[in-house]
């Protein structure tokens, strides 16, 4: 498929936010969408050691614009989204593709989640996405789309997501009220893919993470686990035209694991 290119996103632009490395979610995503012909701008945490390891993989791809943005910050998103229509122009897409919680919080019982640490999960993992939505719609073309990637611990208690668990929760609900404002407002989509698991340095933040890559292929409908591939093709569904109709949507991309009951 990565070799195959219809020019679906040929003449669209869009921000990436969330590429960390060549395993990250965000980073097959843009991989499809450059091969679709899209233009991209990237971001990246301030320090210098992460500004490099995204030039690395971004200007391959064409790209110039590649900016710091720390989400806990609204001057940074602002300045972003300002020097991305500085450079490239108005945006037709953006992928919001971070989040965070401590280690504590992560590994600890939900229970004893402290107040700070559950601000901070919710700051980076869902206010961002309201504030990516909130700064960036004036830079976005009407009819644009809005992606996010969220987890199957939205919805179900799984071992060891804890405080993630209803941070994503809070993110799904959050696309369904942007969806509903922007849609409204300025013909523009909101979508989540739910992925299924997948090893990244997120990833490996999660308590016995290759068990639940283990466990997958055995439950799910296709018995195996998703490619990281097809969380480009399907983000790239989501963000183009084929997608022109959906919005608020929450679309799992699990191999069929969500739907099974056992
Ligand atoms: P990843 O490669 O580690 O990506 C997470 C990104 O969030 C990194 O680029 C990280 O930057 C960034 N980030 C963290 N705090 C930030 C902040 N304050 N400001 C700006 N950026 C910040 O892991 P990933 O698995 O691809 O995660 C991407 C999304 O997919 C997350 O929402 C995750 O929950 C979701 N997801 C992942 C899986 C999975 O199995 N991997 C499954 C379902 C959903 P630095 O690395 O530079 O700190």
């Amino acid at each position: 498929m990565k070799d195959i290119s219809l020019g679906l996103m040929n003449g669209k632009r869009g921000m990436i936010f969330g590429v960390a490395n060549d395993r990250s979610l965000a980073w097959h995503i843009a991989e499809r969408l450059h091969a679709e012909g899209a233009e991209l701008a990237f971001t990246h945490l301030p320090p210098p050691k992460m500004e490099r390891r995204v030039r690395l993989l971004a200007e391959p791809l064409g790209a110039t614009c590649i900016v710091p943005c720390d989400v806990t910050d609204d001057t940074q998103i602002r300045r972003a989204f300002q020097e991305a229509n500085r450079q490239i122009g108005p945006l037709d897409f953006i992928v919001h593709a971070i989040a965070y919680a401590n280690r504590a919080a992560l590994h600890n019982p939900f229970h004893t989640t402290s107040r700070a640490d559950f601000a901070q999960a919710m700051d980076i993992s869902v206010y961002s996405l309201v504030a990516l939505c909130q700064h960036g719609l004036r830079y976005m073309n009407e009819g644009g789309s809005v992606l996010t990637l969220t987890y199957l611990g939205a919805v179900k208690m799984l071992p060891n997501y804890n405080v993630m668990g209803v941070c994503k929760a809070a993110l799904e609900s959050a696309v369904r009220y942007l969806a509903a404002e922007l849609g409204r407002d300025k013909n523009i989509r909101v979508n989540a893919l739910s992925a299924g698991p997948v090893q990244t340095l997120s990833a490996a933040g999660v308590e016995d993470f290759d068990r639940i890559l283990r466990h997958y292929p055995q439950k799910a409908p296709l018995h195996r686990n998703i490619r990281p591939d097809e969380i480009g093709t399907s983000g790239l569904y989501l963000l183009s035209d084929l997608s022109s109709g959906v919005t608020g949507e929450i679309h799992y991309v699990d191999c069929g694991y969500s739907t099974v009951g056992w």
